[in-house]
């Protein structure tokens, strides 16, 4: 399976944690975590005590999700990670934290980060004066992403104009030049933010 589909709101309940999948309803009432806290199915409110493969399956399952990404990608960044010197955890973090779709989900110009890869696909944006449609490419401190002239007039680029961008501070974005810059790594705080244990994933793919 290349990317996740049926029911979004399932994958939150599976996975204990609300993911932020569906942008502003998310935060709403309408939430279905908020409403039905417990795994789907018939035996989704039967206490289950996961084991230590368990954890570590549901982990790489949630960072799945929340990325949106295939299996055999989250693999191929675990390698990557490994190989890179410090630690391979935190480095896994930074590969996912640092793709183009996901840079464009943080920079706040749209409400789900399945927005910002509907937008990355669609080759909204230029990444440094080019134009770009790959989700997964790796975006590096000193970048610049600008909207495209052409989206900039279209229906999307209006819409971005009416949203407050609000950037991390380890990136900036202009509304009314729609430019944005990456101005350093993501800190340590903010990959917490992400609530992912990537230690586990870590554990998950060297057994
Ligand atoms: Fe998850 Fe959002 Fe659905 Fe709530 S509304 S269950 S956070 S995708």
């Amino acid at each position: 399976m290349a990317h996740l589909i049926g029911p979004k709101c399932r994958l939150c309940r599976r996975e204990g944690h609300k993911l932020f999948i569906k942008g502003a309803r998310c935060n709403s009432d309408k939430c279905a975590f908020t409403r039905r806290s417990y795994a789907p199915g018939n035996h989704g409110q039967a206490f289950k005590k996961l084991t230590e493969y368990g954890r570590q399956l549901r982990e790489k399952q949630k960072a799945r999700r929340i990325f949106d990404i295939p299996e055999k990608q989250l693999a191929n960044y675990y390698t990557l990670a490994s190989s890179r010197s410090g630690d391979t955890s935190t480095n896994l973090l930074l590969l996912l934290t640092m793709r183009l779709d996901s840079v464009v989900y943080n920079l706040g110009v749209v409400e789900s980060p399945r927005h910002a890869r509907q937008l990355v696909t669609h080759g909204a944006f230029l990444l440094n004066g080019r134009r770009v449609d790959i989700p997964s490419i790796q975006v590096k401190p000193g970048d610049i992403l600008e909207l495209r002239e052409h989206s900039k007039k279209s229906k999307v680029g209006i819409e971005l104009a009416k949203i407050k961008a609000k950037s991390p501070a380890w990136l900036k974005f202009d509304v009314k030049t729609m430019k944005g810059e990456v101005l350093d790594f993501p800190p340590e705080e903010s990959l917490k933010d992400l609530n992912i244990n990537s230690q586990l994933i870590v554990e998950f793919y060297s057994r």
